[in-house]
């Protein structure tokens, strides 16, 4: 055993976000441009050099596995890795999830459950399959719907994301809160942050603050502010009248970044210490230098004795600030 991962705040590292592609085959508005340039391939990680870099992780104690990207699922070979990562369940990792756009999950759910995942979060912004097709640019709401049915027939937990977006789903709010109520899903509403270049998209016409959505749930509902942490960023309140626990990740008008535990790795083996920071370590320099991992777990190690406070995204003043400009996709959200 190796010693853990705590951080200059001492915050233990425990959960790990592992983008596997930066491709997707959705172009969701605020996530990325209609035409992107994508890595070349040979720039990704392998599904080897990714499994020896999540059991290397692990190794170091981290316990919670996030696999993300890009969309996880268009990945050739994900369900193999997933297979091969998933050996460290119940020996140093507690839990392997997966972030999905949902498109695929109609043929991968019942594998899945059968690898061990027991949760996934599928983003879903919209139930009205016009402003879908819209957001997503090139997804379909009724594909995604089935994914969902799927995951769920195949006893997989389903949290919904939802990126809270000014003039498109805060007419839908109650309705979103209500299917997911009625769906036995869970829900976290998301602010937009500022990730990469959009093209002609404009951030600040998409941002709605979260404070302002959760004065509109509480016209509707009684809101009983939990406790409870996840180390994550996100913070819930129960719905009094349906008993409905709902998330709120809200980076930008409140920073929680005080509890964070996590780090991601891209698809080319960039380590971020912070979403909203540009500091990162290449860990695929020291992958393909040599079959030991020693180096491995060195260039991990110094890299977490640098992790940052928290990041610095600012919308006021009428101006981005903080703004990266990596794509959430690249990082893997
Ligand atoms: N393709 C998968 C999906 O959509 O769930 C996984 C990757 S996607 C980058 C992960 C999450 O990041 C999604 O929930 C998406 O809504 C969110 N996201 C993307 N760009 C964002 C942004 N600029 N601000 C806030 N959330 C964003
Ligand atoms: Fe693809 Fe997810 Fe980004 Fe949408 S949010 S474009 S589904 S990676």
């Amino acid at each position: 055993m190796h010693p853990p991962l705590i951080d200059p705040f001492a915050r233990p590292i425990t959960y790990l976000r592992v983008s596997v592609t930066d491709r997707c085959d959705f172009r969701c508005v605020y996530c990325m441009a209609e035409h992107m340039q994508f890595l070349p391939k040979a720039d990704l990680l392998t599904l080897e050099e990714l499994d020896r870099l999540s059991t290397a992780f692990i190794g170091l104690g981290v316990r919670k596995l996030r696999i993300t990207g890009g969309e996880p699922l268009v990945r050739r070979g994900i369900m193999g890795l997933l297979r091969q990562v998933s050996r460290h369940l119940g020996a140093g990792l507690d839990e392997l999830t997966l972030t999905t756009n949902g498109s695929q999950l109609a043929r991968h759910a019942a594998e899945l459950a059968d690898i061990g995942v027991r949760r996934v979060n599928v983003s879903l912004d919209t139930l009205d399959a016009d402003k879908f097709a819209a957001i997503t640019r090139w997804g379909r709401l009724p594909q995604v719907l089935e994914g969902i049915r799927a995951a769920t027939d195949a006893g997989l937990r389903v949290k919904i994301n939802a990126v809270a977006l000014k003039g498109v789903n805060d007419s839908e709010l109650i309705e979103i809160v209500q299917w997911c109520g009625d769906q036995g899903h869970d829900l976290t509403f998301i602010e937009v942050m500022p990730m990469g270049e959009m093209g002609e998209e404009n951030r600040l016409d998409q941002y709605w603050p979260l404070s302002d959505l959760r004065a509109r749930l509480a016209e509707r509902y009684t809101l009983i502010d939990l406790a409870e942490r996840t180390g994550g960023p996100a913070r819930y309140v129960q719905l009094a009248q349906t008993g409905q626990k709902i998330g709120f990740i809200t980076p930008l008008t409140h920073n929680f970044c005080e509890s964070c535990n996590r780090v991601r790795v891209t698809c080319t083996g960039e380590l971020f210490m912070c979403l909203g920071q540009e500091d990162n370590a290449d860990l695929r320099a020291p992958l393909r230098a040599s079959s030991d991992d020693a180096a491995l777990r060195e260039t991990i190690r110094a890299a977490i004795a640098r992790k940052p406070k928290g990041h610095d995204f600012d919308y006021s003043r009428q101006a981005v600030a903080g703004q990266m400009t990596r794509h959430m996709s690249h990082t893997g959200g």
